[in-house]
């Protein structure tokens, strides 16, 4: 009596596994990109080469310069220009191929300076308006990577 319990819960199994066998499977759901504000400052403190503080910065020509501390800003709030200089010794391409300013192509034959980042645009035009609203210009350049 058992045996054949058995022998037919195999056979049931074997039925089971073969309507089953020809189901496609559903692709993975890719998850939503998280949508984290790229952080485009100098990473390390120009005076001691901390990590920075995204609220400790000086400012000049809509660019800041970000510093670990209080005491390392005070060295530089009565020259800003010189913080910017030391925190963005070079500018290096973002990489953007669309044009923050109009949505257009951007070849990176135009480029403007923006807190060591070189940022591509359209035209003369898009580097003069660049200069209106830097900060969310870049922030758009850098987000449509
Ligand atoms: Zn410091
Ligand atoms: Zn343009």
């Amino acid at each position: 009596m058992r045996n054949l319990f058995l022998a037919l819960g195999l056979a049931a199994l074997a039925a089971c596994s073969s309507s089953t066998g020809s189901e496609t499977l559903e692709p993975a759901q890719e998850p939503a990109p998280a949508q984290t504000a790229a952080f485009l400052g100098n990473a390390n403190c120009p005076v001691s080469g901390n990590a920075v503080k995204q609220d400790v910065f000086v400012e000049a020509d809509g660019q800041k310069a970000y510093f670990c501390c209080g005491d390392c800003k005070a060295k530089h709030v009565d020259d800003p220009k010189a913080a910017l200089a030391a925190a963005y010794p070079e500018a290096k391409p973002l990489g953007n191929d669309t044009c923050p300013v109009s949505g257009e192509a951007a070849d990176g034959s135009k480029t403007v300076s923006w807190q060591g980042h070189e940022i591509a645009v359209c035209c003369g035009n898009c580097v003069g308006e660049f200069s209106n609203d830097a900060a969310a210009y870049a922030a758009k350049a850098a987000g449509a990577n």
